[in-house]
């Protein structure tokens, strides 16, 4: 006898909405997708997918597709703002070699792209959920009037989400006292940065990126928020980040040299504090509306990643919404919230300020002994939440 799937509804078309669609799909749930901006366009700047979002990729058959369009990194190397390199990260001689997948960095736009046409799934955009209610046989209300009456909702809405309130109602974003600046340059990029990631760990700032193409360059960068009174996401002029980081090592001058004030977005930075749970009913949260977190340890969208499809494997399992989303929970929320602290620890030592403390910190972060770095990231890759070793593993270390 064949089993009746569930009537799922995503709400939030973004990375975690889209993977956790395929993944269902990929299992014979045809969901649909709730976007509230009323066209996909190809915004954003790019992402560092690491080995474990990789993993996932290669799960779903479409990893093929991102590294063609995507640039599979040689190395990342960690710099002081004098040049000199702290640490360096072979991902050919670890993570290429232990587990099949480097770092890819790609446009986020580019791999929204790929993600959309893998899909049969229907994608209303223009759907701005305002709020979920009666949690057991749920009804998602749209901001024009309409709702749906699912017989599962997976809150995919992102850090400001709204169906998170159903599930843990009047949570409080916790914000760091940072910016985020991103942008994507068109730059001739010398031979030496084309497969590279780099990391500039400086005094009260923290900057970085990695090529798109041969004259593409994803840069980030962080700063304290300003004294002024403007609000924390307003745009600073771009002769301001070139004076900032004018002395850094290459490429990062040469970087904001290209840009414009307009190719440049801020974000203030603000993570999901720990929830005591993700789900609640037939209502579950994933990805940033679960546990959006700071960007120190690039993993947002990683997690993101594990959740979908774990989401979606548990999901299609079993008749049982609540085993499913206990399956679910008890393999992802561990792990997540874990990279979450390691994501708040890297931004406070990335937000160090002082000159003596920014100093002291590259000095020990060089000292460390690659041997620690290369447990970490072995642990980091070898705990990806794949259904084939999560599912019915009660504890799961990564
Ligand atoms: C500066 C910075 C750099 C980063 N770099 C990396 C990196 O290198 N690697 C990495 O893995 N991660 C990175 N991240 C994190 C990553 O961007 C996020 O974790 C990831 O995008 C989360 O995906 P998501 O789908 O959960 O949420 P989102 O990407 O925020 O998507 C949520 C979607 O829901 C929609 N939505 C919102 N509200 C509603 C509503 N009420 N109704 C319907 N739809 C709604 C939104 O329009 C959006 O499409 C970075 C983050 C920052 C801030």
């Amino acid at each position: 006898m064949t089993r009746e799937m569930p009537e799922v509804a995503i709400v939030g078309g973004g990375i975690c909405g889209l993977v956790t669609a395929l993944a269902l799909e990929q299992r014979g749930t045809t969901p649909t997708i709730y976007e509230a901006a009323s066209e996909y366009r190809p915004v954003g700047a790019g992402l560092l997918l690491q080995t474990n979002a990789l993993l996932v990729l290669d799960h779903l058959g479409i990893v093929d597709r991102i590294r063609d369009v995507g640039i599979p990194l040689g190395d990342s190397v960690i710099r002081s703002p004098g040049g000199r390199v702290l640490k360096r990260f072979d991902l050919d001689r670890l993570e290429r070699d232990e587990f099949g997948h480097g770092f890819v960095a790609i446009h986020r736009g580019d791999l929204q792209a790929i993600l959309l046409d893998e899909l049969d799934t229907d994608v209303e955009t223009g759907a701005k959920c305002r709020a979920v209610t009666d949690v057991n046989e749920p009804t998602v209300q749209f901001a024009d009037g309409t709702c749906v009456r699912p017989d599962v909702v997976v809150g995919a809405d992102g850090i400001n989400s709204a169906v998170r309130d159903a599930v843990v109602p009047d949570v409080e974003l916790r914000a760091l006292d940072s910016v985020a600046y991103r942008a994507v340059a068109t730059v001739d990029l010398p031979e030496e940065h084309r497969m590279r990631g780099i990391e500039v760990w400086g005094k009260g700032a923290y900057t970085g990126g990695a090529p798109l193409g041969e004259d593409r360059f994803y840069w980030f960068g962080t700063a304290p928020t300003s004294p002024t009174s403007l609000p924390a996401d307003h745009p600073r002029p771009v002769s301001e980040l070139r004076e900032q980081f004018a002395s850094y090592p290459e490429p990062i001058p040469s970087v904001l040299e290209s840009l414009d004030d307009d190719d440049v977005f801020v974000t203030a930075l603000e993570e999901v504090p720990t929830l005591d749970r993700w789900s609640r009913g037939a209502v579950c949260l994933a990805g940033d509306a679960a546990h959006g977190m700071l960007p120190f340890a690039g993993q947002g969208a990683a997690q993101a990643i594990e959740d979908g499809l774990l989401l979606a494997h548990s999901i299609s399992a079993t008749d049982d919404r609540s085993d499913a989303f206990e399956a679910y929970e008890r393999e992802r929320k561990p792990r997540a919230d874990r990279i979450r602290s390691e994501s708040q620890l890297l931004g406070r030592l990335g937000s160090i300020r002082s000159g003596i403390g920014a100093g002291t910190r590259n000095l020990l972060v060089g000292l460390v002994p690659d041997v620690l770095f290369q447990r970490a990231r072995r642990q980091r890759a070898s705990g990806t939440s794949l259904p084939e070793t999560a599912l019915g593993a009660s504890d799961h270390s990564g």
